[in-house]
């Protein structure tokens, strides 16, 4: 008998949507083995776009898609959900204070929390995409209280794997012979990309390249990488982001090789993160949950960099409060 799972995708008409759900209903995201019940989230005006990705997903003849729905109905689209993509955000627009902005994002992460709280299945797994991500998940998370909140979590395997490419490239060798990266922090450009125990082939890769190399091209590109595609592009990254979100859900639920990844996960108050904070840390998927990686040694050079960044999520977090959202 085979599996099957309910996948909810917020903003599916978007560009992150049509490049996440061909490779959700290809089998690329949950194994070759689980058919795919996909429901479409979106705001009433993009309905009718979305209508027509669904189209397409029918003329792909997926063997393991069993079905698509398409709603702008939050309680429906998260109707006995196993994951949940949330995608869909208010982008900021020209002049927009960011208050604004959380206050637009409060209203609609707030009522998805709500209905993930409600209608989704006991082990739904939740992350989110739409920026600000870390945020976000934290409104989501707060909105559903029956859910345990490691159930919520935020995207930076995008920044991960940023990281990986920019160091397999420095070092000419494969993506998959780096291990022990780490992004720290807020997915923001105050994030922090942390080679301190990172190897190639087994190597250390601190002894391998030179320290202004990190500090003045590897951190910065990384943190930056979203301004240069838009840059190169004239729009801002899809793909990749929809590949990455690939990534951290197939980990999540079937494991990953590497010995750790990067995802925003609630802080149990790990290496002076601040409990409840949504914040990237190194993280192994044991059994079909995070663990933060314990124990790991932070020098200063790291220490500093986190708490700028972790200061960025309480800031985050305070003025959410102040607005009512959580
Ligand atoms: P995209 O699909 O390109 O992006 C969606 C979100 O992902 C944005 O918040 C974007 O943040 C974020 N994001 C996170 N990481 C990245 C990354 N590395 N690169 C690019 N984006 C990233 O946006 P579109 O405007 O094409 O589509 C959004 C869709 O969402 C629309 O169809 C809209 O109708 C829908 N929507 C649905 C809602 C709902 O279902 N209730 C609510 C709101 C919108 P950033 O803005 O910072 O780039």
């Amino acid at each position: 008998e085979p599996q099957k799972s309910t996948v909810t995708i917020t903003g599916a008409a978007g560009q992150i949507g049509y490049a996440l759900l061909f490779r959700i209903a290809s089998g690329a995201m949950l194994g070759p083995t689980t058919r795919v019940r996909l429901r479409l989230l979106e705001i009433p005006a993009a309905v009718h776009a979305a209508e027509g990705t669904a189209l397409e997903l029918d003329d792909c003849a997926f063997p393991l898609l069993d079905s698509i729905d398409v709603t702008d109905r939050a309680e429906e689209a998260f109707d006995g959900a196993d994951v949940a993509l949330l995608v869909g955000a208010r982008p900021r627009a020209a002049g927009m204070e960011r208050a604004d902005l959380l206050a637009a994002n409060g209203s609609i992460f707030g009522p998805q929390g709500r209905a993930i709280n409600d209608h989704a299945a006991d082990d739904i797994r939740v992350l989110v995409v739409g920026n600000p991500a870390n945020t976000n998940a934290l409104i989501a998370a707060a909105h559903a209280p029956d859910v345990p909140a490691e159930r919520f979590t935020a995207m930076t395997r995008l920044d991960h794997n940023r990281g990986l490419a920019q160091l397999a490239a420095k070092l000419g060798c494969r993506t998959s012979e780096i291990d022990g990266l780490t992004i720290w922090g807020n997915h923001s450009a105050t994030q922090y990309p942390d080679i301190t125990h990172a190897t190639a082939g087994g190597q250390p890769i601190a002894s391998l390249v030179e320290q202004e190399w990190v500090e003045q091209e590897f951190i910065p590109r990384v943190a930056r990488r979203g301004t240069e595609i838009i840059e190169a592009r004239g729009a801002s990254s899809a793909a990749s982001a929809a590949s990455a979100a690939i990534d951290q859900v197939h980990d999540w639920v079937l494991g990953g090789d590497a010995s750790w990844t990067s995802a925003g996960v609630v802080s149990d108050g790990s290496y002076g993160v601040p409990k409840g904070l949504v914040s990237s840390f190194p993280v192994r998927s044991i059994e079909g949950g995070w663990e933060i990686v314990p124990g790991l040694e932070v020098p200063e050079f790291s220490k500093v960099r986190i708490e700028a960044s972790v200061k960025e999520l309480e800031q985050e977090r305070e003025s959410v409060r102040t607005l009512g959202l959580i």
